[in-house]
This record gives C-alpha cells, structure tokens and sequence, in this order.
C-alpha cells in the first residue's frame, strides 16, 4: 500500500478516545469534556471504570439546581440511591433537607447535590482509593458545569476524595478551605448525625447547625456581590 493510502486510513478511522472513557479508568477525562450535565449522565449511566459499575441498579448523578451557588457532595450512593438513581433520599436525605430549609436554603434551588462516585459500593462499605480515583474526573467536570461558589463535604470520604486531606473531618468541620478558587467546607454527613441525636451544646447536631448557618450566611454574602 502506497504511503498516501497508508495516511489516509487514519482520516477514515472512526475511533474516538470520548467514547472510551467510560470504559477503563486508564483514559482521562480532560476538563471541558462534557457540554452538558445531559451527556456526563449518559457516559456514568453506561460506565465500567472500576467494578461498582457491575453491580449497581441505578447510577447516581445528581440532583438539584444545575447552576446552584451550593454543591454539595456526598461519598457514595446507599441502598435508596440505587434504587431511585438519585442522592441523599434515605433518611440521611430528609435530615439533609431539614438541615438546609432550617436556614430556608431550598434543595431544588439552592444547590446541587453529587457524590464523589456515582454507584453504590455493595454492603454500603466506603468505596475504594481506586474506586475514587476512577470516578473523580466525572466529579470535576461536574463541579466545572454547575461552577458553584460553595462546596460542602459532607463526611470523611467526600473530604478525602476531592482534597486528599488527610485531617479527620471532627478537626476541620466548620472551617472554610480555599480549593481552586471555591469556598469548601466540610461538615458532618447528616447519618452521622442520625447516629449521634443529642441536641447538647457542642454535640453534632450543635456544630452542624452552627455549621449550617455559617453557610447561609456566606450565601448571602455572595449574592450580594
Ligand atoms: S462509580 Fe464512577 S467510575 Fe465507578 S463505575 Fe460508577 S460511574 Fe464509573
């Protein structure tokens, strides 16, 4: 075969790293890969980057407003999830809509919500090192669409997962972290929280509403400017 016809069988190839993606966590997912929160779901509903994917029922998305000034993220979905597709909707879901409408934030408004990875780990175990780092690129492209302001890390593996940070989340709750060029604050995981009841004055409860109002009102500093 002559050279021209050699090169001309690249032009005709129709590979295409995109679609790939979701099948091996080796190819990257460069920022600015997904237009639309539409086409990151349709990669994540079909995604075999680790082995979560083999076996949940539903993958996890997000919910919530797409351009929401508030992110909040959570660590991975649970039973509930699985079975609707969507985050936080077990009991932890209703405490977390307790805790934002105290403050009158509106979850279908105010934020959205995601999970650093989108399918269930069997047996609600924490999902990987690997597991995480197979699913972070989705997380990033989200977090570039909806651009938010805020970002809230709820539990020890949301913290770990998108800042590495190795400090327990009881230490740095409550404290704003400056994380490319957005405002993160870790808080508790509201089952935690179900887990821990008591309304004393300096217990989880305490703290997250301290924590949640610190937010409001960094909120409404934003919209102000
Ligand atoms: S958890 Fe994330 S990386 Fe793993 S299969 Fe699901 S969508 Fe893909």
């Amino acid at each position: 075969m002559s050279s021209e016809n050699q090169l001309s069988l690249f032009e005709e190839s129709t590979f295409n790293q995109k679609e790939l993606i979701p099948t091996d966590a080796k190819i990257a997912i460069s920022p600015g890969t997904y237009p639309s929160m539409v086409e990151l779901a349709q990669h994540c509903s079909n995604c075999h980057r680790c082995k979560l994917g083999d076996t949940r029922q539903n993958v996890v998305v997000g919910r919530g407003n797409i351009q929401a000034s508030i992110m909040i993220i959570g660590e991975a979905p649970g039973q509930n999830e699985d079975e609707t597709g969507l985050p936080f909707v077990g009991r932890a879901g209703q405490l977390l809509e307790k805790i934002l409408a105290s403050v009158k934030l509106d979850s279908k408004k105010d934020v959205y919500i995601a999970n650093i990875n989108k399918c269930r780990p069997p047996g609600n175990r924490n999902p990987t090192t690997e597991e995480i780092k197979a699913c972070k690129p989705y997380l990033l492209e989200q977090i570039r669409l909806v651009d938010p302001k805020i970002i809230l890390l709820t539990g020890a593996t949301a913290l770990k997962g998108l800042l590495a940070e190795k400090r327990g989340i009881t230490k740095i709750r409550g404290q704003w972290i400056e994380w490319e060029g957005r405002l993160c604050m870790p808080i508790f995981h509201p089952s935690y929280l179900l887990r821990n009841s008591t309304r004393e004055v300096g217990g989880p409860k305490w703290l997250m509403w301290q924590d949640i109002q610190a937010v409001r009102a960094k909120f409404d500093e934003i919209q102000k400017n």
